[in-house]
């Protein structure tokens, strides 16, 4: 499981930088560098928005991903030590990436 560090805070599940949500999905398979990346379990914040019932960050993070040109993609599970997720400003899940993308 890779060391999860994420950058989109607009996200329901962030909180400081780690996931709530205990595990994510990267897409998409046609990605030849990191902006063709998302992080598709992306949910803009919202007031009230529901967040995991387990509502705790977790520093290491099961990873489902898309990016089969990507060296740490080991049959679509990310085998990555650590993953870093962009997106600032991000309010949905194509203005996120996975900056950790690595061509092949
Ligand atoms: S590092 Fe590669 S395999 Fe891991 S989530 Fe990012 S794009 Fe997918």
């Amino acid at each position: 499981m890779a060391e999860l560090k994420c950058g989109a805070g607009g996200c329901a599940y962030n909180r400081d930088t780690y996931c709530c949500k205990g595990d994510i999905m990267v897409g998409s398979n046609c990605a030849c560098d990191s902006s063709g990346t998302c992080c598709e379990s992306f949910r803009e914040r919202k007031e009230g928005s529901y967040t995991s019932s387990l509502d705790h960050p977790s520093f290491h993070i099961s990873i489902d991903c898309e990016a089969v040109r990507c060296m740490y993609n080991s049959d679509y599970k990310c085998v990555a030590d650590h993953v870093d997720i962009r997106g600032c400003n991000a309010k949905d899940a194509k203005a996120t990436e996975c900056h950790t993308f690595k061509e092949k």
